[in-house]
């Protein structure tokens, strides 16, 4: 059977739109487009919608996949009110303070926190000198903030005169520079070189390659605070999917995408891996960048993302995450909070391993959830949800194969918690699930299986980054990690306020 409606003329835009990918910004883009009037279908794989932002359910606990650090609350709120909503009424968020603790194998902490004269304090207790650099580095933080992420980060950058106008600013901000390094020139500890620097692993950036604007992070915690989402990133993505039904829309669910129909270059909608084939005015596709041009858009032919330039693009990380389910330990590890990062013996060393050799090293850093101490609805009583992840190379280096690597993987993550973080843990799991990169391949679609999608390299950033109006069909349009501005929460929310700026107001 064909759905395939025509299109009446070249140049009007109808109101039908297709979202590819209930992601985050899949189901930030689908609702921002049922604002404008647009009757909005959202078609993922999954049965769920979430995408990386999803949550699968095990033995009376919730392991919420990806994201867990909810930052920017503003940008929700705007969202939310962009479709005559409030975002109070729908998501609860909970202000965490301290933010997160960082571990060392030496016994040094760090306790990342709200308040600023706590966080020197922190600074000086690890390195009395670096407390003059800490100061500059939020002052050098808050200026890239309000350039890369106010400015740049929220309006499109499709057109190269835009990155040419701000060419000037980049030079002023040397933007040239890479996270690591900008933290190396304003501390002399190695210790707190890595507490300022490794945010960019959040959103699958090498600190040693990422451009500097970065370090916005560091502001934008400061200034807006640490939050985790009551119910978790996948209870939000349920109350957006409700808000797009609510505006008249449809998910379908558990349906792949086989490709975006082009018809003299311009979109005419999709075909499922049923046969089945879908019209619609506007696509808007929030699977992988590099699977849209790569896969979907196969047989269109292409003036930017051709297969060699796609070969060429670097990819961020991927991950091997281990979600555990503990029994009767509420009472056990007390000073184990929600969120605790655990270096392992080398941090520039292990990233080089992992961004530039792809190499699997024996040791590890880690960062372990413990929503169980914030939120009660993700385990039984009594119990614990954890997961455990590590940054690990992408599949495009080779030389892993994850089906007989992982049992052993995971034993070496079990034997630095124990002795680092939770001594008896092997004892005490009643549930588990892993991911290994070939998850992130099959389940999200995702090439190489990166955690992350493109890396935010500064030559991969802004007009280099896939556009969010492509130049490669008319009524075509990319929302998601992959895009501009790019991953983590806000990258990919924002993503979706960009694509509301390009699209015009339905037709109907
Ligand atoms: C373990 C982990 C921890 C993270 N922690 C944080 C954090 O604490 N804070 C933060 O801000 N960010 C975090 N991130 C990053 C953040 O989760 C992601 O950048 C963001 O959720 C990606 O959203 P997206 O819109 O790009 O879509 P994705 O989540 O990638 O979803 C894309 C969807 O498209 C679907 N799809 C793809 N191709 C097709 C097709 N052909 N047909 C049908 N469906 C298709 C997929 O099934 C998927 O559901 C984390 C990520 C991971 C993996």
């Amino acid at each position: 059977m064909t759905r395939l409606d025509p299109i009446e003329s070249e140049t009007r835009v109808g109101n039908r739109a297709i979202v590819i990918g209930a992601g985050l910004g899949g189901l930030a883009a689908a609702m921002r487009l049922g604002a404008k009037g647009y009757k909005v279908t959202v078609i993922d794989k999954l049965d769920v919608p979430g995408g990386r932002g999803s949550a699968i359910w095990q033995d009376g606990h919730r392991f919420d996949l990806g994201p867990t650090i909810v930052t920017v609350p503003q940008l929700y709120k705007e969202l939310w009110a962009a479709c005559g909503r409030r975002f109070e009424d729908d998501v609860e968020l909970k202000s965490l303070d301290p933010f997160y603790e960082i571990r060392w194998p030496d016994g040094t902490k760090f306790v990342a926190q709200h308040d600023t004269d706590a966080m020197r304090a922190e600074v000086a207790r690890i390195e009395p000198r670096d407390v003059d650099g800490f100061d500059k580095f939020l002052q050098d933080s808050a200026k890239r903030y309000w350039f890369g992420f106010e400015d740049l980060g929220r309006r499109s950058m499709h057109q190269l005169w835009e990155l040419v106008k701000v060419l000037p600013t980049f030079g002023m901000l040397r933007a040239d520079r890479s996270v690591y390094a900008h933290a190396k020139r304003r501390f002399i500890s190695d210790k707190l070189r890595m507490a300022f620097s490794f945010h960019p692993l959040f959103i699958g950036g090498d600190p040693m390659h990422v451009t500097s604007m970065y370090i916005l992070v560091s502001y934008l915690e400061k200034e807006f605070g640490v939050h985790y989402a009551m119910g978790g990133l996948a209870g939000m993505a349920q109350k957006m999917a409700a808000v797009i039904e609510d505006q008249g829309g449809t998910l379908l669910m558990d349906t792949v995408v086989d490709e975006i129909v082009v018809d003299q270059g311009r979109v005419r909608g999709v075909r499922l891996e049923s046969g089945l084939e879908l019209g619609a005015d506007v696509v808007v596709s929030n699977a992988d960048a590099g699977h849209t041009y790569d896969r979907l858009m196969r047989h269109a032919p292409k003036k930017r993302w051709t297969p060699s330039k796609l070969k060429r693009t670097r990819y961020s990380m991927s991950l091997f995450v281990w979600y555990f389910g503990t029994k009767g330990t509420r009472g056990d590890w007390a000073d184990v909070g929600h969120h605790t990062i655990l270096n392992g013996p080398r941090y520039t060393g292990l990233l080089h391993d992992i961004f530039m050799k792809g190499k699997l090293s024996d040791d590890m850093s880690l960062y372990v959830h413990r929503p169980s101490v914030t939120d009660p609805s993700v385990a039984p009583e009594g119990d614990d949800t954890f997961y455990v992840l590590s940054p690990v190379p992408h599949l495009g280096h080779g030389g892993v194969d994850w089906k007989t690597e992982a049992e052993a993987y995971k034993a070496k993550v079990l034997a630095v918690l124990e002795k680092q973080l939770l001594p008896g843990l092997g004892s005490k799991i009643s549930t588990e699930q892993v991911f290994t990169p070939e998850t992130f391949r099959d389940r999200y679609l995702s090439p190489n299986g990166s955690g992350f999608s493109i890396e935010p390299r500064i030559l991969q950033s802004a007009w280099f980054r896939p556009h969010n109006v492509s130049e490669e069909a008319e009524g075509l349009y990319l929302v998601g990690a992959g895009t501009h501005p790019g991953a983590g929460v806000p990258g990919v929310i924002s993503t979706a306020e960009v694509l509301s700026q390009l699209v015009p107001d339905a037709v109907t």
